[in-house]
């Protein structure tokens, strides 16, 4: 399928389609910058006032919609810890996704050793053994663990930012190693999460349409690894845990996710020992939105030069 790439200015971006055409132009354009690992890149200014205009975008969004009731602003490092990370069930469901920082732990000896390895051109790497923490692999992860207990009266809003880690090397550069989500989670009652996401949704929509974009809402499924996997996505379909936003990113290939809003039902109540304000084990539920998947977007969408964007996207993401 031969997709119209640039609307505004043919020179804007070119006639490209594929995922390892889309990612050449993108580094040929200076917009992200290789560093010889597949999903993994650096960023230009460019491609990161992009990113912090949605960024702004949504913080002035949650503002508006906040009534009285403020998001709590939280940020985490992308590492979370070990023993909160088993309690997750993420090592069951994506085994191949999941990142762990390992560190050299050894003795004086134990160092020659791996240092001979290492000029032997040999594996060192099974020298080091497992640091507390692992790779982030969700944003609002590290979040739940730090809230057991019970909540406020009405539950809590948390507004979060961060890098998250999937290992999922590819071509697509939409499907980054490391990128940012911006969420938005609701601690609370069943009641009060499905709310939530429900409205998320619907802002979400708005917002990226405003942007230019033609966002569709999907029901969807996480990649739950191996032969089990097949029944917990089905399960999810099912129950409709999870929603995506989905918009053209890769000319030629199918829409992406730009944003996902799923709802955990008491997962992580139970998990963490988050009780609501009445006593019931706490439901949550998130929306994220991917910085760099919306940036991508608006420039497959728009072309390479903010300059030709339409008018509204320029002014709401302040490019000027
Ligand atoms: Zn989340």
């Amino acid at each position: 399928m031969c997709v119209e790439p640039a609307r505004h200015s043919d020179l804007a971006m070119p006639a490209i389609e594929g995922y390892a055409a889309f990612r050449d132009a993108l580094l040929g354009a200076g917009l992200l910058v290789a560093t010889g690992v597949r999903g993994l890149y650096g960023r230009s200014g460019l491609f990161e006032r992009v990113c912090e205009g949605f960024d702004a975008l949504a913080t002035r969004e949650a503002r508006r919609v906040a009534q009285g009731s403020d998001y709590e602003v939280l940020r985490f490092p992308p590492l979370i810890h070990r023993g909160d990370y088993a309690k997750i069930d993420h090592i069951r469901n994506f085994p191949d996704l999941m990142g762990s920082v390992h560190t050299f732990l050894g003795s004086e000896g134990e160092h020659m050793a791996m240092l001979e390895k290492f000029e032997a051109g040999e594996d060192w790497t099974r020298s080091l053994r497992p640091a507390e923490v692992m790779l982030t692999p969700a944003i609002c992860y590290p979040l739940y663990p730090t809230a057991a207990g019970t909540l406020p009266e009405g539950g809590r809003r948390v507004d979060l930012l961060g890098f998250a880690f999937r290992h999922e090397p590819s071509d697509d550069p939409a499907r980054m190693q490391v990128f940012r989500q911006r969420e938005f989670v609701r601690l609370g009652t069943p009641e009060d999460a499905i709310a939530h996401r429900d409205e998320w949704l619907a802002r979400g929509e708005e917002l990226l349409a405003r942007l230019g974009l033609q966002p569709k809402r999907v029901v969807a499924n996480d990649p739950f690894f191996g032969r089990g996997g097949k029944l917990m996505k089905a399960t999810q379909r099912e129950q409709e845990l999870k929603y995506e936003l989905v918009a053209q990113i890769v000319p030629g290939e199918k829409p992406t996710a730009v944003s996902s809003s799923n709802y955990h039902l008491d997962h992580f109540g139970l998990a963490f020992g988050i009780r609501s304000a009445g006593g019931g084990v706490a439901h949550s539920a998130c929306i994220g939105f991917g910085l760099e998947r919306i940036a991508l977007a608006l420039l497959a969408t728009h072309g390479f030069d903010p300059k030709v964007w339409p008018r509204e996207a320029r002014d709401v993401l302040a490019l000027d």
